[in-house]
């Protein structure tokens, strides 16, 4: 697998060429600074005095309204939430869009799943930043960058994948190594790692252990230490040198305790469980339950996330993270 770097990346094939950024949010602001400051032509489609609108302003990037951004474009970025694409697709870039523009996803649901089928004649490309909006910004200001990946799904241009990467390098994205995929790698992988992983996974896996130990006797804050407070420091060593490094780092009693009841947690049945996640995923039955629950009005995704947020381990956290003067001053802005 080949990971391109800046100096191996052009940004030709948009020079003299509109970008239009609709949906001003945490990656929009990122990608419409970033590529001003590469030099490229952007504008920002809001809505004269809504909260886009405001920040586009403030960070000096030019704005229209969104129809009138999409008319001039020659490619439009389309960085709304995946939920409401299709609704911004049908009302404001199919009737505007010019021949032979380029439509640019930076996550592949919307047309992975099929919820927009672009007309024959436009570009459809993917460039997914792998980190948050403001981590873009930051990296690209201390000229570096987050990594990235791109993708082709209709080039109807021949310039799709060039334009594609051209984006990337604009972005900081080359900068920080840039790697090629498919709308159907990138979607299912995203999906699966936010699930069975990052967000979804390692949330259970601190709730289940914190309940484990109260429900022993031990005391509430001493097991909010241990199972969410901690993990912090080992997840900055996964993240600055892999298992590895937490091994280096951790005690003897700490790398044998987790080689051998690792394993019991985490077991063949937990696996069987990821692969159930996965084919959801592959299937389009979690995107098709993701998009009904949204036309219901998120009744169960709302109870769900309540229970969530009502869980005790978060009181016990609240209160101990008062006194934690550093969370008051973070010192990686
Ligand atoms: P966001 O919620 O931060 O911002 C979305 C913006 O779209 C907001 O400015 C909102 O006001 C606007 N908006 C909402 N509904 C709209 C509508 N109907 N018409 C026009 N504008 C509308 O979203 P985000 O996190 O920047 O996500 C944008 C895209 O980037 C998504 O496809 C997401 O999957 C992808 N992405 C996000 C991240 C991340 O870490 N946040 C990382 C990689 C990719
Ligand atoms: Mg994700």
């Amino acid at each position: 697998m080949k990971v391109y770097s800046d100096d191996e990346v052009s940004g030709e094939a948009l020079q003299n060429q509109r970008i239009a950024i609709i949906g001003y949010g945490s990656q929009g602001r990122a990608h419409a600074q970033n590529l001003r400051d590469s030099g490229y032509d952007v504008v920002a489609g809001v809505r004269k005095g809504g909260k886009g609108w405001i920040h586009a302003r403030a960070d000096k990037i030019d704005t229209a309204e969104p129809e009138q951004a999409v008319e001039g474009a020659d490619l439009i970025a389309v960085l709304t939430p995946d939920m409401a694409q299709e609704q911004v697709w049908k009302e404001i870039i199919a009737p505007k869009a010019k021949k032979g523009a380029a439509l640019m996803f930076a996550h592949g649901f919307t047309i992975h799943y099929g919820r927009v089928q672009p007309r024959e004649d436009m570009d459809v490309i993917l460039v997914a930043p792998k980190g948050p909006g403001d981590l873009v910004r930051r990296e690209f200001v201390r000229g570096r960058g987050v990594p990235a990946l791109f993708a082709v799904k209709q080039d109807a241009t021949g310039t799709a994948r060039a334009r594609a990467m051209a984006y990337a390098k604009g972005i900081g994205g080359a900068a920080g190594g840039l790697i090629e995929t498919t709308f159907a790698e990138e979607t299912e992988t995203d999906l699966f790692g936010e699930q069975a992983v990052l967000c979804g996974g390692a949330k259970e896996l601190v709730m289940a252990g914190y309940q484990t130990l109260v429900d022993a006797g031990y005391q509430p804050e001493v097991a909010y230490f241990e199972c969410m407070h901690e993990l912090k420091l080992i997840v900055d060593l996964f993240y600055e040198g892999g298992v590895s490094k937490m091994h280096d780092f951790i005690s003897e009693t700490a790398k044998y305790g987790a080689v051998v009841s690792g394993p019991r947690v985490i077991t063949e049945e937990t696996r069987a469980r990821m692969r159930e996640v996965l084919k959801d995923i592959q299937s389009g039955n979690f995107a098709r339950d993701w998009i009904l629950e949204n036309q219901a009005g998120k009744p169960r995704y709302t109870a769900m996330l309540n229970a969530d947020r009502q869980h005790p381990i978060e009181k016990t956290g609240a209160a101990l993270r008062e006194r934690m003067a550093w969370l008051k001053t973070p010192t990686n802005a």
